[in-house]
């Protein structure tokens, strides 16, 4: 008896045929499924990295949004207070006692822009709620920038 199971333990031939063919039939399946782990953290990876990148895009679009949005309302700011200097409106125009006094007083305001020395274009009469106004056009020798500066002369002297 003790013969014979030492007869039987020995792999015959065809139990060497079943373990080699046996061998890829079992760790195929245990392949199989970690590249399907793999493939599945790799596209879950993948989704997350999307995910982070429209997370990052949406939020620069926001913050470019928001400093756009701040930059005009800088520039209608600095427009409001542009306007509500001495001379920038016909609403607040300067005080000058001639016509003569006009040119050099509004080539001695910087530019309202960059702060450069402006020259003088032209100047005009302008009738604004009742009131005679001159219109100095100015253009900056810096930056180019063109505006008006207005003035309010004197009513002119009464004949008799
Ligand atoms: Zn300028």
């Amino acid at each position: 008896m003790g013969r014979r199971q030492c007869v039987e333990r020995s792999p015959d031939a065809a139990d060497r045929r079943r373990v080699t063919t046996s061998r890829p039939s079992v760790t195929i399946p245990a392949v199989t499924s970690v590249v399907q782990a793999l493939l599945g953290l790799a596209v879950v990876g993948a989704a997350g990295a999307v995910l982070v990148r429209v997370v990052r895009y949406l939020a620069r679009a926001d913050r470019a949004r928001h400093v756009a949005q701040r930059t005009e309302d800088d520039r209608i700011e600095q427009q409001r207070e542009r306007a509500a200097l001495p001379g920038a409106s016909p609403e607040h125009p300067l005080a000058v006692g001639s016509a003569a006094a006009v040119e050099p007083r509004a080539e001695a305001l910087p530019c309202p822009a960059c702060g450069e020395h402006c020259h003088t274009q032209a100047h005009e009469v302008q009738h604004h709620r009742g009131r005679r106004l001159r219109a100095a056009s100015m253009r900056c020798t810096g930056c180019g920038h063109t505006h008006c500066v207005y003035f309010e002369l004197p009513p002119p002297p009464v004949l008799n």
